[in-house]
């Protein structure tokens, strides 16, 4: 039965297209953070919609299940197969053709393959902006940020991914091929069924290509690190720099001095912008499509006023491409030194923009109790109350003690969030790192609404099995 099914998905895809030595699947077996370690039946690469759906059709009837996956820098596990061998991981690396743009309309429409850096160059070649941007995206692609909801650092100001897609085709969970690659803004003909299989990370069917948005370019940006004199002043600083910038604010970051140590102790070529110490930064970035002019003095002022009201203690402001380019390494670099620094217990959680100081408020003591010597390094994107409320084992500590400490530190950081009304997941997904938490917070009545919505697209349950749910 396997090799029937092999033969006849080569015959679909070609050569070229499948992939079933261990050592040309490994890569696409092993996800980004090393947690799981799948063995999938062949790793499958169509090159068109009508190969995807092929391939699906086949699998559909020989109820073999399907891996959907895009440039595997997930970081909960979602495009991993599981251990049996008996999965096919779906790899749209070989659909990467941007199939038009439109800069009248302000869209793209794009296969699901191509490379989130490509779209970004493409769209500026054409004058404007795809304003995704994340650590990962030289390598992640649109078809992933999609079935994730990316986020990022821009959603601040142009929205997470979600707000970002016009249209969509997917080929659904038995073959067929739903056509809604509309690039209209206004559409009200009932349900809005793309936004299922956007953040649905592969579980009802294989996104093949999208319409999206573009923006107007960008022609001046200002950059400021800010040190704040307290939790409480960043969301002060946020609400001035909004008002007084006409919402030009695009980014705003925080960093805690335990983020900025971790860059110093573990990165070559990271300086402290200051001569003192303070216990936390914001990365705050201004842009507007008008040719460059009055934002700098924007900026200027906002800060000297948020100075004088002493929510800011110090400031620096970029003054070239470089200069910004170290400011945004300090920020990017945490997650790279916390790799460093031995093992990370990660949270990445949002809640209420104005809850986010009690948040870190409440559980800093309480994971410092639990876990005596624990580095806590909260940051991330302030703006949108996402934080990435990681932890660092303590220095000198045995990694693998401190990572069984898991569940532990996730109850009782997830507590505090839900008790302040947040998400568990405000990026990054559910995949398979987070479904036991999923099925301890959310609602029942919501779990069933899923179930049921799963049901009755996948049936089978061959489209990414043991996902979310
Ligand atoms: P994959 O990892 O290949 O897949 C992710 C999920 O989507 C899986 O469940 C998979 O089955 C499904 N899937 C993939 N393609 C399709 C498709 N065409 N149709 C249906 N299902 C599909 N994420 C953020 O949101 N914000 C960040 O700031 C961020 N920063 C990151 C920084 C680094 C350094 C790294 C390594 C990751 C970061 N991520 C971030 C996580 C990751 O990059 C995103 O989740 C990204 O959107 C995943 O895209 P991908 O192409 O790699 O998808
Ligand atoms: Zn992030």
């Amino acid at each position: 039965m396997t090799q029937d099914i092999l033969t006849q998905i080569a015959s679909v895809v070609g050569p070229n297209g499948l992939l079933t030595a261990p050592a040309d699947k490994a890569p696409f077996e092993e996800e980004e953070r090393g947690l799981y370690h799948g063995k999938a039946l062949a790793v499958v690469r169509p090159a068109s919609t009508a190969e995807v759906a092929a391939v699906v059709k086949l699998c559909a009837e020989a109820g073999v299940a399907i891996v959907p996956q895009g440039g595997n820098t997930g970081l909960c596990g979602g495009g991993a197969p599981d251990d049996s061998g008996r999965q096919i991981v779906l790899s749209l690396g070989r659909m990467n053709r941007v199939r038009a743009v439109d800069p009248l309309n302000f869209t793209m429409t794009v296969e699901a393959g191509v490379i989130l850096q490509t779209l970004q160059k493409t769209a500026e070649e054409a004058g404007c902006l795809f304003p995704l941007s994340l650590g990962a995206e030289g390598s992640c692609v649109i078809g992933g940020n999609i079935s994730t909801n990316a986020g990022g650092s821009g959603v601040l100001r142009y929205g997470n991914t979600r707000e970002l897609v016009l249209g969509l085709e997917v080929v659904l969970p038995d073959g067929q091929v739903w056509d809604g690659l509309r690039s209209l803004r206004k559409d009200n003909t009932g349900y809005d069924l793309k936004q299922l299989f956007i953040g649905g990370e592969g579980t009802l069917g294989i996104i093949t290509a999208a319409v999206i948005k573009l923006f107007p370019r960008p022609r001046d940006v200002q950059t400021a690190f800010c040190a704040m004199a307290d939790l409480d002043s960043v969301l002060a600083l946020l609400a001035r720099a909004r008002a007084a910038s006409g919402d030009q604010v695009t980014a705003f970051e925080l960093i805690g001095r335990s983020g900025l140590v971790l860059d110093l102790e573990n990165l070559p070529g990271i300086a402290d912008p200051f001569a003192e110490p303070h216990d936390w930064y914001v990365l705050m970035e201004l842009s507007t499509s008008r040719p460059e002019g009055s934002l700098q003095e924007s900026l200027e002022s906002l800060l000297g006023e948020a100075m004088e009201a002493g929510e800011v203690v110090d400031a620096v402001m970029a003054q070239s491409m470089d200069q910004r380019n170290a400011l945004w390494r300090i920020r990017e670099g945490v997650p790279e030194a916390q790799k460093k620094a031995g093992g990370s217990i990660k949270h990445d959680v949002s809640v209420p923009v104005s809850s986010v100081p009690e948040l870190i408020r409440r559980a800093t003591p309480a994971v410092e109790t639990a876990l005596p010597g624990v580095r806590v390094i909260p940051f991330g994107h302030v703006g949108d109350g996402n934080i990435h409320y990681n932890l660092s084992q303590p220095k000198g500590a045995d990694k693998q003690a401190f990572l069984a400490e898991w569940e532990n530190m996730n109850r009782i950081v997830h507590d505090i969030v839900v008790e302040l009304r947040g998400s568990i997941s405000a990026e990054h997904g559910i995949g398979k790192l987070k479904k036991g938490e999923l099925a301890h917070y959310k609602e029942s009545l919501e779990l069933d609404l899923m179930r049921k919505i799963k049901a009755a697209l996948d049936p089978m349950g061959v489209m990414n099995p043991g996902k979310i749910l």
